[in-house]
C-alpha cells in the first residue's frame, strides 16, 4: 500500500494529534452542527464500484477558512466473507484512519463524529474529499483483508445530507434494540476492545451484553463477528471466568485481561458501578454518570449539551477527569445504550437499598431523557429531573423531595456516613512520608499541612479561613 499520491504523511503515529481551533482550516460535523453522521455498510459486489469516491456538496477546496459544514461519511464494503454483524465494528475504524492523516482529528462516532482539518494540510494540497476517500478505501482493505472492495461518499451540503442520517440514525437504532434483546446471563463469552488505547493507553472496554461499549458503536453482537474473523485483532473474547460479585459484576476474566491490558495499571473492574472500581474511561464516552453528593444520586449528561449540567460543569469539564484510561470513582464514561440495560450502575442502587442503579439517577439533560424514557421504568421517569425543571443543587434537592425520588429515602443513612467520615478525618492525622506543602503561620502554631495524592483539582477559587479549635463535633 503506498500514499505516494498523498500530500500529507499517513500512519498511526499521527493519531492522537489535536487540531486547536487557531490551527484549523475548517470544521465538521461536532457540536454545533445538528446533523453528521458516518455509516459504513455491508452491501453485495453488484452493488459497489470499487475505489470510488463520490462529494455530495462542497469539497475542502471550496469551503471558507475557518468555517463549519455538516460531515457525513458513507463507507460501502463488499467480500464474500462479510456479513452485516461486523458493519458497526467497521464503522469504528473511520475514526482510527481519519487519525492516521497528519493534519486531521477525528473525535467520536456515529452522529455525533467531529473533524478538523488543519490549515498545514491543506496548504500542503490536501484540500479534496477525494484524497481522504482514497486514503480511507487504501487503509480498509489493507487493515482488513476480508474487505475486497469498498467505494466511500461525502455528504457536506444541509439538504443532501438529511436522507442519508435518517437512514443512519435508523441503522443505529436498530443495531441496539437489537442489543437490548440479550444480557449477560444468557452468554457465556465477553469480549474486549483496544481500539482506544492510542488515545488512553490504559484503558480497554469490557463489552458484554448488558455493556455495551462506552463509544456506543460496538455492542456485544458486533464485537462477537469481529472478534471471530480478525482473532488478533484489536477485539477480542475475554472469558468471564469465575463471578467473583454478581452484583458488581465483578468477573475473573475481566479482572485479569483489564491487569494485562493496562499493564499493571489497573487489576479490577466492576463493570456495574461508578462508584467502585468502575470500568475505565478513554475519551470517546456518549455520556458521563457523574456522583452528586449533595443529593447522593447521580447525573448524566451527553456530549451534545452544551450547557452547564446540575453540578455546575460542563460536559468538556466533566470529560477532563473521567477520560485518559483512568478509573475514577464518581465519574463515568457510558453509553447510552448502557443506561437502559436492567443492570446500568446496579452495585450503587442496591447496596443502599433501592431497587435497580437506574433509581439512583436523579438528573438528566433533556436530549438524553427523550432518547431513552420510553426504556426507562414508568414511575421513575417523571421523578428524574433535567435542565428544564431545575438549575441548581437547591432546586435540585427541592424537587426530589416533592416528588419523592426513592434516592430521597437513602439520605438519612449516607448524610449519617458523611458526618463520621468528618469526624475522623477532625481526628486524622497527616500521612507521613506523603509530599504536601506547608503554609506556616496560620492560627500561630505551626501552621498546617495540605496532602494532595493523586488527584486532580479544579475550583474557581480557594478560601483559606483560620479555623478555631474545636472541642468535639457540634450537636
Ligand atoms: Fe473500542 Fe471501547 Fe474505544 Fe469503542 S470506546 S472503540 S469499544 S476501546
Ligand atoms: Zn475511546
Amino acid at each position: 500500500m503506498s500514499f505516494e499520491d498523498i500530500p500529507v504523511p499517513i500512519g498511526p503515529v499521527y493519531e492522537g494529534e489535536r487540531i486547536r481551533a487557531k490551527q484549523m482550516y475548517v470544521e465538521l460535523g461536532g457540536p454545533k452542527m445538528e446533523k453528521h453522521f458516518e455509516l459504513c455498510r455491508v452491501i453485495s459486489k453488484k452493488e459497489i464500484k470499487d475505489e470510488q469516491v463520490t462529494i455530495h456538496g462542497i469539497d475542502l477546496k471550496d469551503m471558507e477558512e475557518g468555517s463549519t459544514h455538516p460531515i457525513g461519511i458513507l463507507v460501502e464494503v463488499a467480500g464474500p466473507e462479510l456479513e452485516v454483524d461486523l458493519e458497526a465494528v467497521f464503522e469504528r475504524r473511520v475514526h482510527e484512519f481519519c487519525n492516521f492523516v497528519n493534519g486531521i482529528m477525528h473525535l467520536n462516532q456515529r452522529y455525533t463524529n467531529w473533524l478538523r482539518i488543519s490549515k498545514t494540510a491543506v496548504e500542503k494540497g490536501f484540500n479534496s474529499f477525494q484524497l481522504l476517500g482514497a486514503v480511507l478505501i487504501r487503509l480498509y482493505k489493507a487493515e482488513l483483508p476480508i474487505i475486497e472492495q469498498a467505494q466511500v461518499t461525502f455528504y457536506t451540503n444541509e439538504k443532501e445530507i438529511e436522507k442519508p442520517y435518517a437512514i443512519a440514525v435508523e441503522v443505529y437504532e436498530k443495531r441496539d434494540e437489537r442489543a437490548r434483546t440479550i444480557h449477560d446471563e444468557d452468554v457465556d463469552m465477553f469480549y474486549g476492545c483496544v481500539l482506544c488505547q492510542s488515545f488512553a493507553p490504559t484503558h480497554a472496554c469490557c463489552i458484554t451484553p448488558d455493556r455495551t461499549s462506552l463509544c456506543g458503536s460496538i455492542n456485544w453482537f458486533d464485537a462477537r463477528a469481529a472478534a471471530k474473523v480478525d482473532p488478533k485483532g484489536p477485539l477480542f473474547e475475554i472469558p468471564p471466568g469465575e463471578c467473583l460479585n454478581e452484583l458488581a459484576g465483578e468477573y475473573t476474566g475481566v479482572n485479569e485481561m483489564i491487569k494485562k491490558r493496562s499493564l499493571g495499571e489497573i487489576d479490577r473492574i466492576y463493570l456495574f458501578s461508578g462508584m467502585e472500581f468502575p470500568h475505565t474511561s478513554c475519551g470517546c464516552f456518549e455520556a458521563i454518570d457523574f456522583y452528586i453528593p449533595e443529593v447522593n444520586g447521580h447525573g448524566i449528561v451527553d456530549r451534545n449539551y452544551g450547557d452547564v449540567a446540575i453540578n455546575g460543569l460542563p460536559f468538556s469539564a466533566m470529560a477532563n477527569q473521567t477520560g485518559g484510561g483512568k478509573q475514577m470513582p464518581g465519574f463515568n464514561g457510558i453509553s447510552i445504550q448502557y443506561i437502559v440495560s436492567p443492570k446500568y450502575q446496579q452495585y450503587d442502587g442496591k447496596i443502599q437499598g433501592l431497587n435497580e442503579g437506574i433509581e439512583t439517577v436523579v438528573w438528566m439533560n433533556k436530549g438524553v431523557k427523550d432518547r431513552i424514557g420510553e426504556f426507562l421504568p414508568k414511575d421513575l421517569l417523571p421523578k428524574i429531573a433535567t435542565e428544564e425543571d431545575v438549575t441548581d443543587i437547591n432546586a435540585l434537592k427541592q424537587w426530589l423531595q416533592d416528588v419523592n425520588h426513592p434516592i430521597v429515602a437513602t439520605w438519612a443513612e449516607a448524610l449519617a456516613e458523611e458526618e463520621e467520615e468528618e469526624w475522623e478525618e477532625e481526628g486524622a492525622m497527616v500521612p507521613m512520608g506523603t509530599v504536601g506543602m506547608t503554609i506556616p503561620g496560620v492560627g500561630g502554631a505551626g501552621g498546617f499541612s495540605i496532602i494532595l495524592k493523586n488527584c486532580k483539582v479544579h475550583a474557581e477559587a480557594i478560601i483559606i479561613k483560620k479555623i478555631e479549635p474545636k472541642g468535639r463535633k457540634k450537636k
